[in-house]
């Protein structure tokens, strides 16, 4: 066993209380992530919140343990741990809770490259998802991962490679799903859940936000900017606009594709590329990061003034790169 495991281990050991936390605007991952690990640690006997201060999207409750995600924190209450899973950065669990104050141990499990290591362990590993670290680690410390568990961490793997589309899909990747599918996971249901249950509103403000499409002239650059008001007609949540970018990036010849998303008075802007740019690198100029193909950061400012100004970096950027728009 690596040193990594030995040190979680010593502490899960000499620990009670834990506290897991997700990532704010949690996706599959981060979840899935956050639940798995819930499961297995009240397994193991410990007293486990799982926390995520923006809730668990609508797609994911169905999730064993989603039904116990807090979205409050006692303010008095005290943790021996927190986990953070899926978090580049400790200011990714929210504001509303201190993670130095409220827990004497933090353990920081990600697989994002451009991770701050702000955990007192940091089991940070370049993997297609937190979930296959959160894999490694339960099959390291040789506990079953029953179904409950399997599931989530199967749909964290599914949503985090594009159901096994994307670059970060590995050897690893199949054999930890081989490994969930023999715990009982039921492939069909779990992806009908995720790609075949959109709600009606959704699909139509999905329609009414790709109509705001524009592309650059060579087609090599392509956004769409979603107003509050879009949002609001269509009584709309941003986990309704989950994929859209996707699209957005697989026209042909599109190689990077950016979402701007109006939010109160701030803009959510998130990348992605399709197989040259480095799009962490464009969010890391704005304050964001992310991956090389998918990445983001919040501007508090205009939509206008956003669009303008991550657009002309975005072109600088590719220009510099080489991939001239
Ligand atoms: P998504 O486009 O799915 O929201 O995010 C893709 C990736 O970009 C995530 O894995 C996350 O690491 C990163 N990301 C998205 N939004 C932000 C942000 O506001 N700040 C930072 N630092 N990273 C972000
Ligand atoms: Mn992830």
């Amino acid at each position: 066993m690596n040193e990594t495991f030995q040190a979680i281990k010593k502490a899960l050991k000499s620990a009670k209380t834990a506290l897991i936390v997700s990532h704010i605007d949690p996706d599959g991952d981060s979840i899935g992530s956050m639940n798995a690990l819930a499961i297995f640690l009240s397994e193991m006997g410990l007293t486990v919140d799982h926390y995520s201060q923006d809730g668990v999207p609508h797609i994911y409750r169905f999730l064993p343990a989603s039904e116990l995600v807090k979205t409050r924190l006692e303010p008095n209450r005290r943790y021996d741990l927190l986990i953070s899973v899926d978090a580049s950065d400790i200011k990714r669990l929210g504001e509303k809770f201190k993670p130095r104050e409220i827990a004497k141990l933090i353990i920081n499990i990600d697989h994002h490259h451009d991770n701050t290591s702000y955990g007192d362990i940091n089991y940070i590993s370049r993997a297609s998802s937190t979930a296959e670290l959160v894999y490694n680690l339960i099959k390291a410390l040789k506990f079953k991962i029953d179904k409950k568990i399997a599931e989530n961490l199967y749909v964290a793997l599914i949503t985090d490679t594009g159901n096994y589309r994307y670059e970060n899909t590995s050897v690893e990747t199949f054999c930890m799903a081989i490994d969930l599918l023999k715990a009982g996971v039921e492939t069909h249901s779990l992806t009908t859940r995720i790609y075949d249950t959109r709600s009606l509103s959704g699909v139509r403000v999905f329609a009414a936000a790709l109509a705001t499409l524009e592309v650059t002239p060579d087609h090599t650059v392509a956004w769409a900017a979603v107003t509050k008001e879009i949002m609001e007609k269509h009584n709309a949540k941003s986990e309704d606009l989950v994929g859209l970018i996707d699209q957005i990036r697989s026209i042909e010849k599109v190689e990077v594709a950016i979402l701007f998303r109006q939010d109160a008075d701030k803009i959510k802007v998130n990348f992605r590329s399709k197989s040259k740019v480095n799009v962490s690198e464009i969010a890391r100029r704005f304050g964001g990061g992310g991956h090389i193909r998918a990445a983001g950061v919040t501007i508090q400012s205009d939509l206008a003034v956003v669009k303008q100004v991550v657009l002309a970096e975005v072109f600088k950027f590719m220009k510099a790169s080489k991939y001239l728009v």
